[in-house]
C-alpha cells in the first residue's frame, strides 16, 4: 500500500515552524492595532464570480491558476486566490460604507493558486492581508506601505528593496498603451518574437524583457508615469515625499506591474535579496475603482499583501525557544493523579509546565527532561522535590504552593 502525502505544492506546518508563524500574527496584531486596523475574517471560499469581476478576466490568476469546483447545487466556487476582492465583497454586503471611513482590517489565512510548486512558490500558502477603504489621501498609501516596511524589518527579514510606481487611471493607461503600442511598432524588427506576440494584449510587459534588442528600444519608450493625469502626479510625489519624511528608502521602478488588474495609481512591491527567483515578500497597491465594479458605492481604497512561507525563509533559522519548561516527573505509579494535579496547578500560576505522559523509567525521565531542556524537575513520589536542573540542587517542596514559589521567576 503507497503512503499517502499531502497534495503537491501543499506543506504541514510542524512545531518549531508553528511558534515562529504565532510569533508573527502577534507581530502583525501589534504593529496593525497600533496603526487602528482591525482583524477580519473572510470565507476560504466564494463564488467564482466574484474573482473572474473582481481579479480580472483577462489576469493569469483567473485564467490558470483557479482551484474552481461546483458544489452539489451546481454553482461554482473558488478557493480564494486572494484576498482584495473578498474584503470588498465583504465591505458591499455589510454596507460598511456607513462606517467612519477609512474601514481599516487586516486578515491572515491560507490562499490558493494553481501555480508549479518550486521554492517559496506553493498550491496552499499564507498571506497577512491588509486593506483601507473608504480614502484617497495619500496619507493612507504611506501609511500601508511603512506597515508592511515596519513588519518586515521587525519579522527579522534582511536585505529588502522596495520599488513603487504609479499606474494612474484606467483611462490614462489606456491611451499610454496605445501610445507604447504605436512606439513598439515602429520599432517592430528590433524587438524579440515574444514582445512582437504580446504587443497587442500586453505592451507593458516589453519592460521585462531580456532580449538585447527589446531593451535597447526600451529605454527610449514613453513611460507611463511621464504621462499620468495632474491629480495623478500630485498623489504620487505626496506618497514620495510622506515615505522620504519617514526616512524609506525606495526606488520609482516604472516597470513595476503587478499581476492583478484592479490597480489604480500606488503600486509597490518589496523584495529580499535573500531569496531565489520568488523573491517578492509583499506588495500592494490602491484599486480605487474595484468596490464600485462589485456593486458598492465609488470608494476609493488601497492594500497589501506579504507572504509569510516567503518572509519565513527570508528570516533564516528560527531563535532557539528561551522559555524553558518545568517538568513534572513520576517517582511511583501511585503519584501519578499528585502529579497530574500539580501540573495543572503550576499552568494555573501561569508557569509553562509538561508532566510524564510515556511510561518512562525515572532513568528515563530525567534524560527526557534534558531533551526538552527543561529548567526544573518536580518530583512528585512519597513526597515532593524540586530539582534545579542548572545547578544539580534538589529541594523539598510541601505543595503546589510552594513549587510555584521555588520555580516561579
Ligand atoms: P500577490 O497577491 O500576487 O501580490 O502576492 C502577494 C504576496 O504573496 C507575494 O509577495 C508573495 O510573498 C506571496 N505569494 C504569492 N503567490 C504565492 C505562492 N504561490 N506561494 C507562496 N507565496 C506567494
Amino acid at each position: 500500500m503507497s503512503s499517502l502525502q499531502a497534495p503537491r505544492g501543499t506543506f504541514d506546518v510542524l512545531p518549531p515552524d508553528g511558534r515562529r508563524r504565532l510569533r508573527l500574527i502577534k507581530l502583525a496584531e501589534q504593529i496593525l492595532g497600533r496603526a487602528g486596523y482591525e482583524y477580519f475574517a473572510a470565507p476560504v471560499f466564494e463564488d467564482t464570480e466574484l474573482f473572474a469581476r473582481g481579479v480580472g478576466e483577462a489576469t493569469d490568476i483567473v485564467q490558470k491558476e483557479m482551484f474552481t469546483f461546483e458544489d452539489k447545487a451546481g454553482r461554482s466556487l473558488t478557493l480564494r486566490p486572494e484576498a482584495t476582492a473578498g474584503v470588498c465583497r465583504a465591505y458591499v454586503e455589510h454596507g460598511m460604507h456607513k462606517l467612519a471611513q477609512p474601514v481599516k482590517l487586516w486578515c491572515w489565512g491560507p490562499f490558493f493558486r494553481h501555480e508549479a510548486p518550486q521554492a517559496g512558490r506553493y498550491r496552499q500558502f499564507t498571506q497577512l492581508d491588509v486593506e483601507a477603504l473608504g480614502s484617497d489621501d495619500p496619507s493612507v498609501d504611506a501609511e500601508l506601505i511603512l506597515l508592511l516596511a515596519e513588519f518586515l524589518e521587525r519579522a527579522g527579514v534582511a536585505g529588502t528593496r522596495l520599488r513603487i510606481s504609479s499606474l494612474g487611471t484606467a483611462e490614462s493607461r489606456r491611451e499610454y498603451a496605445d501610445e507604447l503600442r504605436a512606439y513598439l511598432r515602429e520599432h517592430e524588427d528590433e524587438l524579440s518574437s515574444d514582445v512582437r506576440e504580446r504587443l497587442d494584449a500586453n505592451p507593458l510587459r516589453a519592460f521585462d524583457s531580456d532580449h538585447e534588442g527589446t531593451r535597447v528600444v526600451m529605454r527610449t519608450a514613453p513611460v507611463l508615469i511621464e504621462r499620468l493625469d495632474p491629480d495623478d502626479a500630485a498623489h504620487f510625489e505626496e506618497v514620495k515625499s510622506l515615505l522620504d519624511d519617514a526616512g524609506l528608502g525606495y526606488e520609482v521602478d516604472h516597470t513595476l506591474v503587478r499581476g492583478l488588474d484592479y490597480y489604480t495609481r500606488t503600486v509597490f512591491e518589496f523584495e529580499s535579496e535573500r531569496l531565489g527567483a520568488q523573491r517578492g515578500v509583499g506588495g500592494g497597491g490602491r484599486y480605487d475603482r474595484l468596490v464600485e465594479e462589485l456593486g458598492g458605492p465609488a470608494t476609493p481604497a488601497n492594500g497589501w499583501a506579504a507572504g509569510i512561507e516567503r518572509i519565513l525563509l527570508a528570516t533564516g533559522e528560527p531563535a532557539a525557544d528561551d522559555s524553558r519548561p518545568v517538568y513534572v516527573a513520576i517517582a511511583k505509579p501511585e503519584a501519578e493523579r499528585e502529579a497530574f494535579r500539580i501540573a495543572r496547578e503550576l499552568r494555573a500560576g501561569g508557569l509553562r509546565t509538561e508532566m510524564e505522559q510515556a511510561g518512562r523509567s525515572i532513568k528515563g525521565q530525567f534524560k527526557h527532561a534534558d531533551r526538552i531542556r527543561a529548567r526544573a524537575t518536580v518530583i512528585v513520589g512519597d513526597g515532593i522535590e524540586v530539582k534545579d536542573m542548572d545547578s544539580g540542587e534538589q529541594r523539598p517542596a510541601g505543595d503546589a504552593a510552594e513549587v510555584l514559589r521555588l520555580v516561579g521567576e
